[in-house]
């Protein structure tokens, strides 16, 4: 559905949101069922995501990249995700996350030696915060980095990382120094899959697609050569916290593709499923099902917009992309339970794209930092209360 939000947008970003949309319906739904099928993400998906300059699409064309403004990445992701989370997924493995904080923070020999592979998707990347003992609480992590003469030995564990067990590099935060921790003690490091000492040793599917996975990561005495260290001695947080903004206002983009997706089916079906003589979209207990859908779509669409533009202009946004993630994730839960409600058995039927999209969205109330630490923020900013002594996730 066409919305007064869209109108916001610049004609270059109504432009390329309309050319996504026609790539993800030719040629990437038809890959999305194949995704569901058989659990994973199949080449052609990476081939395809590929060739459309779907992939990297933030990083430099000296790396392979579109050189994407950060309006532009996030409204495609909001295109991609109509279809699948996955294609959202690719994207950020080679845009976000460990592809940005690399551009941001790597020295020109990290750049040469792993941005092109990694944007391209040839390289998978992880991001590595979490820890058994330490989730919303990141600043509580035990993963330790010890200097060496010629290097570093990390020793830990780290636990819900996306993508990792297919991941040829990953971004983990470890402890260098214990008294400052997140004030200074916290770094970001690099570390190839073939580190020794370094093993994924458990993969978990979740309640999402079966091809999202989270993975458990365990160093023991890790060596990793000084180069691997990514930023400054310290800077670790400062590493994480630079995807942080994009992360959510990737959420909230996430979350309006699904729901606008999930709403068109909705009406569909509401106008071709007859019961009792009559197509349900004449019942008014459907029509309000929509009618709420809609209206909580507009209301996040506006929200998320408008946050997105500013923030592409570099203007402050305080604690929007925290609303941002909260409101779209929370009526994402909701759109996605109305629409099983008015497909019937349908709707629960695995395979069936509704059932999909209402166990997918489910993720974006945790992940990137849940809905109570994102009200912390919120609260913070309203009461004036500033940051707490401890960074969350
Ligand atoms: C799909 C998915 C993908 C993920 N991918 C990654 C990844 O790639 N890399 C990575 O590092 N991590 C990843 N995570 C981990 C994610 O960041 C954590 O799950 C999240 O930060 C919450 O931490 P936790 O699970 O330990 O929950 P906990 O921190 O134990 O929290 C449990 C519950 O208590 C609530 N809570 C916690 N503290 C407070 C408080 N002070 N006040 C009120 N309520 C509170 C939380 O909101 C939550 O509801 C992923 C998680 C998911 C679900």
């Amino acid at each position: 559905m066409d919305s007064l939000a869209e109108n916001t947008l610049s004609d270059h970003l109504r432009d390329l949101k309309r050319g996504v949309r026609r790539i993800v319906e030719a040629e990437l739904e038809p890959l999305a069922r194949e995704i569901d099928r058989i659990g994973d993400v199949p080449d052609e998906a990476w081939r395809t995501m590929r060739k459309h300059g779907l992939l990297g699409m933030r990083l430099p064309e000296e790396f392979g990249g579109a050189n994407l403004d950060v309006a532009s990445y996030l409204i495609t992701l909001e295109e991609l995700s109509r279809s699948h989370r996955m294609f959202a997924l690719m994207a950020e493995y080679t845009s976000g996350g460990l592809a940005l904080a690399l551009l941001r923070y790597g020295t020109p020999a990290q750049h040469t030696r792993w941005l092109r592979d990694v944007g391209n998707g040839t390289i998978q990347a992880s991001f590595a915060l979490t820890e058994p003992d330490a989730g919303s609480d990141a600043a509580a992590i035990r993963t330790r980095a010890r200097k060496t003469a010629d290097g570093w030995v990390l020793s830990g564990r780290k636990h819900f990382i996306s993508n990792a067990h297919k991941a040829g590099l990953i971004l983990v935060l470890a402890v260098t120094d214990a008294e400052k921790r997140a004030r200074g003690g916290i770094s970001a490091f690099l570390v190839p899959k073939d580190a020794p000492g370094f093993a994924v040793t458990r993969v978990d599917t979740t309640i999402g697609s079966e091809a999202i996975k989270l993975a458990e990561l365990t160093f023991e005495s890790c060596e990793l050569p000084n180069e691997a260290l990514l930023g400054p001695v310290g800077d670790g947080f400062k590493v994480a916290m630079t995807t942080l903004v994009d992360g959510r206002l990737g959420v909230g983009c996430a979350c309006i593709g699904a729901s606008d997706r999930v709403l068109d089916m909705m009406i569909e079906h509401a106008n071709t499923r007859h019961t009792f003589g009559e197509p349900l979209a004449n019942r008014q207990a459907i029509q309000w099902m929509i009618a709420d859908s809609a209206m909580e779509l507009a209301a996040t669409r506006a929200l998320v917009y408008q946050t997105i533009l500013a923030y592409a202009e570099g203007q402050p946004v305080g604690a929007s992309p925290s609303m941002c993630k909260v409101y779209s994730s929370e009526m994402a839960g909701r759109v996605t339970d109305r629409a099983v409600q008015v497909f019937g058995g349908m709707g629960l039927i695995r395979g069936f794209p509704v059932e999909r999209f209402y166990r997918d969205v489910r993720h974006y109330r945790v992940g990137e930092g849940s809905s109570e630490v994102q009200r912390i923020v919120i609260a913070r900013e309203c009461l004036g209360t500033g940051r707490a002594g401890r960074q969350s996730n």
